[in-house]
């Protein structure tokens, strides 16, 4: 479960996060509407302690991030940013994070395999197409086979066929109980994924409601 309480963030003179509250629970994909700009990739980034908030609290099972133990296997995240360790084989990059993790050591492959690497896992991260580099940031995120799951604009930039596999994967980690709350500023994204959704605008919660009740009230 995902808890946003009274959540605000400050850059200088913008206002990012502005007074936000809202629970994401387990067993379904929750979509996080907003337009560019709307907050949706700072709250993620507080909720995953890459940044701080100005006020309130973002808490993954009951926790703020910093106090979780063995983080990667209690969220695992895929953001916007460009893959790291480009000079890094694919498989050696999750054999890595497997061991600083004290994640089982068989997890690589079957994550690799899980994502559709197993053709290109001694390839180096720089020479990873675009969408290879992202199923990579998603193998990374299953690593610890986490309850929770952060997937920010998971389908940008990607070719039909990995959007539909990534909408497909998502549908069945929520399946199998996991808490997948994912962002996007397409609603016809959400449409076709989301059974809740979270729609924000400039930093501030518009709607919280099943996505049956969105389309009826708009
Ligand atoms: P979204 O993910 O919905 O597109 P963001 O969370 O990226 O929105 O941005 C929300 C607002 O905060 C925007 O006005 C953005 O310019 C601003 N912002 C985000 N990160 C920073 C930063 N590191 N420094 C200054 N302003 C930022
Ligand atoms: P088992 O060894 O019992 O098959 P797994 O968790 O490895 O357990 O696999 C069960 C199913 O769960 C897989 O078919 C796959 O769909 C999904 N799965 C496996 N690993 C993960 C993970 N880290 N995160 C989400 N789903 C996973």
């Amino acid at each position: 479960m995902i808890e946003v309480r009274n959540l605000s963030k400050r850059y200088g003179g913008t206002t990012a996060v502005d007074d936000l509250a809202f629970t994401v629970r387990p067993g379904r994909v929750t979509g996080f509407l907003g337009p560019n700009g709307a907050g949706k990739s700072t709250t993620m980034r507080i909720l995953l302690g890459l940044d701080r908030p100005t006020g309130g609290r973002a808490l993954i099972d009951g926790a703020p991030f910093a106090r979780l133990r063995e983080p990667l296997r209690r969220v695992g995240a895929l953001l916007e940013t460009t893959p790291a360790h480009g000079g890094r084989r694919a498989r050696d990059h999750l054999l890595w994070l497997a061991r600083s993790n004290r994640i089982p050591e068989g997890r690589p492959t079957e994550v690799l395999r899980l994502t559709g690497l197993d053709g290109v896992a001694r390839k180096r991260i720089k020479h990873l197409s675009f969408g290879m580099g992202r199923r990579l940031g998603l193998a990374a995120a299953l690593l610890g086979d986490p309850p929770v799951l952060l997937l920010d604009e998971p389908v940008n930039g990607l070719d039909p066929e990995g959007v539909l596999w990534i909408r497909n994967l998502m549908k069945r980690l929520a399946a199998e109980g996991r808490t997948v709350f994912v962002s996007s500023h397409l609603m016809s994204e959400m449409a076709v994924t989301a059974e809740h959704l979270i729609v924000i605008g400039r930093g501030r919660l518009l709607a919280d409601t099943t996505m049956a009740g969105f389309i009826a009230a708009n």
